[in-house]
């Protein structure tokens, strides 16, 4: 046996190398339990940057702890979608007002997603943290892959929970119990209070599940599963509230908790909405319009063509 191999089967049977952290998870180790697989692109292009400038110039970038720039995805309801290559520690406002150049929809902004799928969604209030590695995992996010998701108040929270924690689902290689059993449960729970069938016992639940789902899985898929259900409950209670106490959806986005009214006062009878329902849920009056509630399906499309704003949503 090659002298490596000899080392590796020591060191498989702890007998070389040095002691296993406890806070050093295995996932995170590799050969001769040395992180030996880099794959992530961008920090391979930083690399010919740092060779031809030195690491002192890198090092010049960013905050003490946090070096150098970040590639971030910004997307959303935003006008300037793109890559932004920013230095570590540029606020979020700075990103979002500034680079991003605001709302694109004229609705006020109500929270940004950083670090992709698994990161948390952070309220207006925190805007002028710094983006780092420490700020953003303290305040409930990351960093992570780079995403950064901007939601206008016509955002349902509750709704983007579930929709993050739903591609985490098929994400989850379903190795572990925690995240794979964990994760589906949170999913029962959310569906509950989205369709009207939350209790406050069951945000418990939520929480407590959440809570053992990222301490007791075992790689960073399942660790980090969890964050846009807290951050979100963290942030935006009021919404859970409204949607398990008085059953509604203050962004009215959640289905089964809207419903659609034609407002006579502001209705012109122009008969776009009565043309374009597909469930033939618009009758037809004298001198307005108004809408079944037997029939209709709850698709948006009349409120989308009213150019008259005559669509209500509650
Ligand atoms: S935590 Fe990681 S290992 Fe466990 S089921 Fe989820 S993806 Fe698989
Ligand atoms: S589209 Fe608007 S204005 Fe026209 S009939 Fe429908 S509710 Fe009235
Ligand atoms: S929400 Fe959809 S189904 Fe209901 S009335 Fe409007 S267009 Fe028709």
């Amino acid at each position: 046996m090659c002298g490596e191999s000899t080392a590796l089967m020591a060191s498989l049977e702890g007998e070389v190398g040095e002691p296993r952290p406890k806070d050093i998870h295995t996932t995170e180790r590799g050969f001769m339990d040395l992180p030996t697989n880099l794959n992530n692109v961008e920090t391979w292009a930083n690399v010919p940057s740092i060779i031809n400038k030195g690491a002192s110039w890198f090092a010049s970038k960013g905050t003490a702890k946090s070096k150098g720039t970040k590639i971030f995805a910004l997307t959303g309801q935003i006008r300037n979608t793109g890559l932004v290559e920013v230095p570590m520690g540029i606020s979020l406002r700075k990103i979002i007002y500034e680079i991003g150049g605001g709302s694109a929809t004229g609705k006020k902004i109500k929270a940004v997603q950083t670090g992709g799928p698994s990161g948390g969604c952070l309220p207006q209030k925190l805007f002028d943290l710094p983006v780092d590695f420490e700020a953003l995992t303290e305040a409930g996010s990351m960093v992570g892959s780079g995403g950064m998701v901007v939601m206008d108040e016509s955002t349902c929270m509750v709704d983007v929970a579930k929709y993050f924690l739903k591609f985490l689902i098929d994400e989850s290689c379903g190795k572990c119990v925690p995240c794979r059993i964990g994760l589906s449960r949170m999913l029962e729970i959310i569906n509950d209070i989205t369709e009207g069938n939350g209790t406050e016992e069951g945000l418990e639940l939520l929480k407590e599940t959440a809570d053992t789902v990222s301490m007791a899985s075992l790689c960073a898929l399942g660790k980090t599963a969890p964050n846009p259900v807290l951050s979100t409950i963290k942030y935006f209670l009021p919404e859970y509230e409204a949607h398990i106490k008085e059953k509604r959806c203050p962004a009215g986005v959640c289905r089964e908790l809207i419903h659609y009214s034609i407002n006579r006062d502001k209705c012109k009878s122009c008969g776009a909405c009565f043309k374009a329902c597909p469930h033939g849920a618009i009758i037809k009056e004298e001198k307005t319009y108004k809408i079944d509630d037997d029939k209709c399906q709850k698709c948006g499309v009349c409120k989308e063509v009213c150019k008259f704003n005559a669509v209500n949503v509650k």
